[in-house]
């Protein structure tokens, strides 16, 4: 990895070059999907931890043995929960284990008119609408099989003025241009169906702190950044149908899809801060035990010996079989689409 430039420094230059290139880059996606670019996102909520070092392996190896570019991007545009201390953690993580990214991290908190010109593109043409419902009144919703709340479209005809504040801003999945039966062909999964207005509601896009939601940042920087193919994890598929609605509703390209098996706790909770997963060891010894799991829960022929991090991956982009992972259960959650 690059020695990492002051912050700020790395920021504008990200942004320079995206001023200018953002048509382009939506338009090379859309027309050529040639030159594969794969892209980690994580959130700097807190060191990386087992669950996220799989997610990485996969999107890393899956897009060095396409010949790709491999990107990152530090999703902070949760500005409540994410922390500059961590992203530096998280980038000196990524360099120990042996990743070397292409290209400028990206930083969502620093990307605000981005989105906010994705905002405003669905608003002129009424594909949003504000709400102005409390966290009380939502709390009364039903909720979906995966715990999230289905917005009910209390406020869609509501038209709640710009001058009332807070409120947050939805996508109207009623509104005739946009179809919000969304389905792909993920790589691992096979076919994932979802009727949105059923399983999720009309969602947020920007919240009523003025945060802009993940859906639609995540939507505007893969087409930004001409993502070809998002490898992630599986606890991720089931929101990845909102974002295609997204990606046609702002004529931007639909990368391909691979959702790759979550690490569990023995409890069988997903690993996350929230159950309180431990940041990856910073022993070398045990570095090379966590790669050698995590390529194990990728379901991956054994790697049998390597001196370094850097070289247990130059191994794993030769001999990695994405096939593998096509073998994979059926997705709990899916089965409730
Ligand atoms: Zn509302």
């Amino acid at each position: 990895m690059k020695p990492l430039a002051a912050p700020r420094d790395a920021a504008r230059l990200a942004q320079s070059r995206d001023a200018t290139e953002f048509a382009q880059s939506c338009d090379a996606a859309q027309l050529a999907q040639s030159r594969y670019v794969g892209r980690f996102a994580p959130s700097p909520t807190g060191p990386l931890h087992f669950g996220s070092l799989v997610a990485a392996l996969a999107s890393y190896v899956d897009a060095r043995a396409n010949d790709g570019q491999w990107l990152v991007r530090i999703e902070d545009v949760d500005t409540q929960r994410c922390k500059r201390e961590h992203e530096l953690t998280i980038l000196r993580q990524l360099d120990a284990y042996g990743f070397d990214h292409d290209g400028e991290v990206l930083r969502q908190s620093e990307r605000g008119e981005y989105y906010r010109d994705a905002l405003h593109r669905l608003a002129m043409r009424s594909l949003t609408y504000r709400c102005v419902c409390s966290r009380k009144t939502l709390a009364l919703a039903h909720r979906n099989p995966e715990g999230e709340i289905v917005y009910p479209g209390t406020c869609r005809d509501a038209a709640v003025s710009a001058e009332v504040s807070p409120a947050a801003v939805r996508f109207n999945l009623s509104h005739r241009e946009v179809n919000a039966a969304a389905s792909f062909d993920d790589r691992a999964y096979g076919l994932i169906a979802q009727q949105l207005r059923e399983a999720v509601g009309d969602f947020v896009l920007r919240r009523a702190d003025g945060d802009f939601a993940y859906q639609l940042a995540v939507v505007v920087d893969d087409a930004q950044q001409g993502v070809t193919d998002v490898v992630r994890g599986a606890d991720l598929l089931l929101n990845t149908p909102r974002q295609i609605a997204l990606q046609r509703a702002l004529s931007v390209a639909t990368p391909r899809y691979l959702h790759a098996p979550i690490a569990t706790n023995s409890n069988g909770e997903k690993l996350s801060k929230q159950t309180r997963a431990n940041a990856l060891p910073e022993r070398h010894d045990e570095q090379l035990a966590a790669l050698r799991d995590a390529w194990h829960l990728l379901r991956q022929t054994q790697i049998e010996s390597a001196a370094s991090t850097r070289e247990f991956l130059r191994q794993a982009v030769a001999i990695w079989q994405p096939e593998r992972l096509a073998a994979l259960q059926i997705h709990p959650a899916a089965q409730n689409l």
